[in-house]
């Protein structure tokens, strides 16, 4: 939709909604299970406040200065999430604020998490299922024991798993990597760990979250099909 800059949120919203409910019918699932996080990283605080007013109330950002501004002006009207890669010498300056945690990829940053916080932090730990090399999070092989690791940092919560799919248009390579942490959770779960529940699967973005909701998602986190993008134009894919 090149061109169309002036989609309102809502609209986009009311697309959204029709979509994750086909999905969700196509697998016999329930849309209340879904959570839309709308990514306001590429767009203004005016913008991340449509969202809101749509009724979207978890925002998600990925790095540290546009999630303190959004946070700063928005900051008692949704559930914060953060899901940018995050350095350990930041954690002081953000972790109070962040409700939930997208990237949980490493001990030296669990053990900073839980030295900062007052409260025990919501987690997702970030898993590179697709081995790409740009690409932030533990090898799939190594989920299982950090989960155990994590276990002696009591302010640590992990309630779930989170991926980033390659960017392809191959829907059976994007199923094999969703495919791939839901049963990596499936196996974390089914340790019973205290400090670990892990009954969430974080993934799915404009481009494959219906895909992802039929493989299990339970957040999908929308940036560009939902706010735009205002630093390319508006363009709305
Ligand atoms: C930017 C971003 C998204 C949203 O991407 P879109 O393709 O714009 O929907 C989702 N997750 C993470 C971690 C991101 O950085």
């Amino acid at each position: 939709m090149k061109g169309v800059n002036i989609v309102s949120v809502k609209d986009n919203v009311a697309i959204i909604n029709e979509n994750i409910s086909k999905a969700c019918k196509a697998v016999d699932r329930d849309p209340n299970e879904i959570t839309v996080i709308a990514v306001t990283k590429y767009v203004s605080i005016d913008r991340a406040k449509e969202a809101i007013d749509a009724g979207v109330v978890n925002l998600g950002e990925n790095r540290k200065e546009g999630f303190l501004d959004k946070h700063q002006a928005l900051g008692e009207e949704a559930t914060w999430h953060f899901i940018g890669s995050l350095q350990s010498r930041k954690v002081k300056e953000v972790i109070e604020e962040i409700d939930i945690l997208h990237s949980l990829d490493r001990k030296s940053l669990a053990k900073e998490i839980n030295k900062r916080r007052e409260q025990p932090l919501s987690c997702f730990v970030q898993v590179n299922v697709s081995g790409e090399e740009s690409k932030h999070g533990l090898a799939p092989e190594e989920v299982l024991d950090f989960v155990k690791m994590a276990e002696a940092y009591g302010n640590i919560r992990i309630i779930g798993l989170m991926t980033m799919a390659p960017h392809v248009e191959d829907e059976e390579k994007l199923r094999a990597v969703f495919r791939k942490l839901r049963a990596l959770r499936d196996e974390v779960q089914a340790q019973g760990f205290a400090h670990a529940p892990c009954d969430f699967l974080s993934m799915g973005m404009s481009n494959d979250y219906e895909i992802a909701i039929e493989e299990g998602a339970t957040h999908i986190r929308i940036g560009t099909s939902l706010v735009g993008n205002e630093s390319n134009g508006g363009d709305n894919r």
